[in-house]
């Protein structure tokens, strides 16, 4: 059974991205404890002293008008040594809670535009962290980079210190749109800059690309794959725009009515998926498509992808630090999330503390739950509850499953729930059927954005 637009379309509604659950508007800032989270580091660190760590470098030259990160704009680059010198203080702080020294699995540098930073910078960053750590024997440092700023030099140096993952912000090749999103950005630079990093030795190539964008049509569309075709890159992560414009500003410098309607979105997602598939890729999970070697698309048929606060990825280590302004760390499965505001968290860190603001620390039930979600994000299959949740929500729960079945969205396989092909694309909306805050407390306006 194939699923039509006006199916898909049925289910269009704002949802979380479920990068983490409980979400972050769902938090129990009330009752949270920085120092019980930090416990929870620390007790697991006894253990395994296996960490994650990402970092937020939140600086980029100009601004994107379609962008919803934490992002500061500037091009005053005297910005750049305080900050390296803040997290790698921060850092440190971390390593006073540490039990034993970290094994480092993961580094992923995010952003704002990580390459807004110069060569230097980067590289006293990943020597001031990695130091005489330990590095697991399947570490990966990746690095998201704007091709207007990243340098061959950029790439040299990344490369020296160990960076085999590279993850190149494009968005759309499109002109106009370019033009409209404030994102001008040549076809011509964005090729030079991922063939110049294969050469350098780096194994993955990401690109990031949005539809939905305002000016943007199913033909528009179709010119930028025809551009990554000649790209090949391994891993496509291919976002729906979420118009946020309550919390982004900068959205509200185009009207809704340069938007796709969410008919002309959905065409636009197909039309890609057919060619991308054409090209040899497969889709995985929701919005990403990887090519069969990838790691990616190994996790994805192995089932063991994962999902955290940068979305999808291969990462399993149960501990994640964030450091950086606004970056959450994730402590199996309890949240803690720095000062969003620059100067706040210079501050913080300044005075030697560490800059959380603030987090949730879970409950039974909220791991539970966090379960369930996680399963249907990265599998695709959907655990049947036959447990401590409350006879309505179960009842919620059954009904809910049996629209998707008639709607050709799950379809049994042996004794399991398995979403279709097509159905990935409403992961969300399977997902939400499980979270009980919103099943609880609904949704409040401006809460999220839409799921398709
Ligand atoms: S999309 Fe990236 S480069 Fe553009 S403003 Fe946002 S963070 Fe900066």
């Amino acid at each position: 059974m194939s699923l039509s637009i006006e199916t898909i379309i049925k289910y269009e509604r704002p949802l979380p991205r479920y990068t983490s659950y409980p979400t972050v508007p769902f938090w129990d800032a009330e009752h949270f404890d920085a120092e019980k989270a930090l416990g929870v580091l620390r007790q697991s660190m006894l253990t395994k002293p296996d960490v994650s760590i990402y970092i937020h470098l939140p600086y980029c030259e100009s601004l994107c008008t379609f962008c919803g990160c934490n992002r500061r704009i500037t091009k005053n680059h005297t910005v750049e040594q305080p900050y390296i010198d803040a997290i790698l203080e921060e850092w440190r702080l971390y390593q006073l809670q540490m039990p034993q020294p970290p094994v480092i699995t993961h580094i992923h540098l995010g952003g704002g535009t990580p390459t807004f930073f110069s060569p230097s910078e980067l590289k006293r960053l990943i020597d001031g962290i990695v130091g005489r750590h330990k590095l697991s024997p399947i570490y990966e440092f990746s690095i998201e980079v704007h091709p207007n700023t990243c340098t061959y030099e950029h790439i040299d140096v990344l490369a020296d210190i160990g960076f085999r993952r590279i993850s190149v912000g494009i968005q759309d090749f499109d002109p106009r749109v370019q033009y409209i999103i404030n994102r001008n950005q040549t076809f011509e630079k964005t090729r030079d800059i991922i063939e110049y990093a294969r050469f350098k030795g780096f194994a993955g190539v990401n690109v990031d690309l949005v539809y939905g964008l305002p000016l943007q049509t199913v033909e528009s569309i179709k010119h930028t794959t025809e551009k990554i075709a000649e790209l090949m890159p391994d891993r496509i992560a291919y976002y729906a725009y979420a118009h946020v414009p309550w919390k982004s500003k900068a959205q509200r410098r185009y009207t809704e009515a340069d938007l796709p309607s969410a008919r002309e979105k959905i065409q636009m997602f197909l039309s890609a998926r057919e060619r991308l598939k054409k090209l040899g890729y497969e889709q995985i999970a929701m919005d990403h498509f990887a090519l069969p070697n990838d790691s990616m698309t190994k996790a994805w048929h192995s089932k063991s992808l994962h999902r955290n606060f940068m979305g999808y990825t291969t990462d399993s280590t149960p501990l994640l630090i964030g450091l950086g302004a606004s970056s959450i760390s994730d402590f199996n499965g309890n949240f803690a999330q720095n000062y969003k505001e620059v100067e706040k968290y210079l501050g913080e860190v300044k005075a030697g503390k560490l800059p959380i603001e603030r987090g949730h620390l879970s409950s039974e039930m909220d791991k539970l739950i966090a379960d369930y979600i996680m399963q249907v994000m990265c599998t695709g299959m959907v655990k049947i509850p036959t447990d401590a949740l409350s006879k309505e929500h179960l009842e919620f729960i059954a009904n809910q499953l049996q629209n998707f079945i008639e709607d050709g969205i799950l379809t049994w396989e042996g004794e399991s729930l398995q979403v279709t092909e097509l159905g990935q694309l409403l992961l969300r909306n399977i997902a939400a059927v499980f979270d009980t805050y919103l099943f609880y407390k609904g949704l409040k306006e401006n809460m999220f954005s839409k799921s398709v």
